[in-house]
């Protein structure tokens, strides 16, 4: 048998860490409307009703500043939200368990072709071309919970070109970092590289060519990413 690669390994995708190792990414997942405030702006009811869940690439993470205007949207939106990363694995994870599984912390934008969202909604589609584009989860560094131990509370802001425009608190989620870990471990395998974006505050907007985003999570860290021209042509 002949077991040579007809088509080579993807290049791994990694986050670096804040002392400079290498977090291999696995999978991502996605938390929709885990903040009240967002549900309530984007016209949903903000009731605990279970949530849900969407995905994007690890090709997707993006941590040199830079988050390139997609060309197939003209309503590109920011997301601040608390990415997490898990060190172990499992399933049926109980939420008193849960936070054993994360390693750590960072802070990352779940950019959002909201029109193509919008469109997606009307028609029943899923929302993978509005959320899981090329350059759509621009991200900081991880840094261990070693050093953050397990936020619970703490400021989560974003910054548009010095002007305050998402403000919100941890302490705000509906579904808590330990909840959506067991939730998720009971619909999916989970296991060491997997990421969770974990829901965004109120305050998401548009954002344009050369806007400077400015990030912030109490506790967990912060990001600066510039929005430049569409590089290349998908
Ligand atoms: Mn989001």
């Amino acid at each position: 048998m002949n077991e040579a690669f007809v088509v080579k390994p993807a290049p791994l995708s990694c986050l670096s860490t804040t002392d400079g190792a290498l977090f291999a990414l696995r999978r991502i997942y996605c938390v929709a409307r885990n903040y009240a405030d967002h549900a309530l702006e984007m016209g949903h009811d903000p009731g605990r009703e279970l949530p849900f869940f969407f995905q994007k690439n690890p090709q997707n993470f993006r941590s040199d500043g830079l988050f390139p205007y997609p060309r197939q949207s003209v309503d590109v939106h920011h997301e601040v939200e608390l990415m997490v990363g898990l060190g172990i694995g499992g399933r049926d994870i109980s939420t008193d368990d849960a936070l054993d599984h994360v390693w750590g912390y960072g802070v990352a934008l779940d950019m959002t072709c909201r029109d193509l969202q919008a469109e997606a909604k009307k028609l029943g589609r899923p929302w993978v071309s509005a959320k899981s584009f090329e350059h759509s989860a621009p991200c900081s560094s991880i840094r261990s919970a070693a050093e953050t131990r397990h936020p619970q509370k703490g400021a989560i802001t974003l910054d548009v070109n010095g002007e305050r425009r998402q403000t919100g608190d941890l302490g705000q989620q509906i579904w808590s970092v330990a909840e959506v870990i067991s939730l998720l471990s009971r619909e999916f395998e989970l296991a060491p590289g997997d990421v969770v974006l974990t829901g965004t505050p109120s305050g998401v907007g548009p954002v344009q060519v050369g806007d400077l985003l400015e990030a912030k999570i109490e506790g967990v860290g912060d990001l600066r990413v510039e929005v430049t021209a569409s590089s290349s042509p998908l």
